[in-house]
């Protein structure tokens, strides 16, 4: 069985950043608690990392940002890669609360474009992931001008707009949204076009649409992770046969890999290297010596 690691793959300038962030926050702020609001990007790896730094978080299933302020009323506020809508900015300030904003420049460039459409009156179609933060802050914006697209269905049943300004989530699927642009085009073919998926994302997704002859895709990154489970969509798509997101060298199953001639393996955006890492190196080994055992996994070593 041949194993390879698909280039690029893994963490992304947005998520580096906002990790750095974090960490400097420890430092400058010994004495004050701080705490994250919601994951600091989607990993669990790196929110339980940061904990060693004492950095805590809150996140609540379908709870926005703005209500999950409620339960932090001292100390230091982190803000996610995902973005932050102004409401929530202002909200913090007035607790007193000192705002450490880690929203990655290409979620900030997209929020501004979008700010400046509806300043020039566009209704604006705004393609994204219901309950996503990044999807969230840019809603709050404003709720009567901009709609949620989060399928092809929802474009059909939109009413006609004069002025119409379409973007999107930075880590949609390029497939999907492609064919969401095009239902777009066909209603409103006055639509002013913002395709944007971030680099990031996008260089990631095209190295899955050149792969050839793989019979197994293992990628590495969090069930919540909205850029890792679209790599496993692109990659279903592309007609790779078995595609499988896991967390870390201990979810792979063991049993089908004696079927695979080819093996590859990705990551979101958000995954620490050390864990895809010890995905490849197990996957060696396995080749090797088929009784290796699998590594456990040292939170030390994730940032
Ligand atoms: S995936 Fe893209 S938008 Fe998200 S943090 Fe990384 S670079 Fe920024």
């Amino acid at each position: 069985m041949e194993v390879f690691k698909v280039i690029p793959s893994g963490y992304c300038k947005g998520v580096v950043n906002a990790i750095n962030l974090a960490k400097k926050a420890a430092l400058d702020y010994p004495d004050k608690k701080i705490t994250m609001l919601g994951m600091i990007v989607h990993n669990r790896y790196v929110v339980e990392a940061l904990k060693h730094y004492y950095i805590d978080f809150i996140e609540q299933p379908k709870t926005t940002r703005l209500k999950l302020l409620d339960q932090i009323n001292e100390g230091v506020v982190i803000f996610t890669a995902h973005g932050v809508c102004d409401e929530v900015i202002n909200k913090a300030q007035s607790k007193g609360l000192i705002c450490i904003n880690a929203s990655c420049g290409d979620v900030i460039k997209t929020q501004t474009l979008i700010k400046e459409a509806i300043a020039d009156n566009y209704n604006i179609l705004y393609i994204g992931k219901q309950f996503h933060p990044e999807s969230e802050a840019v809603t709050f914006i404003d709720s009567e001008k901009i709609n949620l697209i989060t399928s092809v269905k929802d474009v059909d049943p939109l009413p006609s707009f004069e002025k119409v300004f379409v973007s999107n989530q930075t880590t949609m699927s390029i497939l999907e949204i492609s064919e969401i642009l095009e239902a777009i085009r066909k209603k409103y073919p006055h639509a002013v076009i913002h395709e944007e998926v971030c680099n990031a994302t996008r260089i990631r997704q095209e190295a899955i649409l050149k792969l050839e002859n793989v019979d197994c895709l293992f990628v590495v990154g969090d069930p919540h992770s909205n850029n890792s489970n679209k790599l496993k969509d692109i990659a279903l798509k592309h007609g790779i046969p078995h595609v499988e997101l896991i967390e870390n060298v201990q979810d792979i199953n063991i049993a089908p890999l004696k079927n695979y001639n080819r093996v590859a393996v990705t990551a979101g955006a958000s995954t620490p290297t050390y864990l895809t890492d010890q995905v490849v190196e197990w996957l060696k080994s396995y080749c090797i010596d088929p009784n290796t055992e699998k590594p456990s996994i040292n939170i030390h070593k994730i940032l």
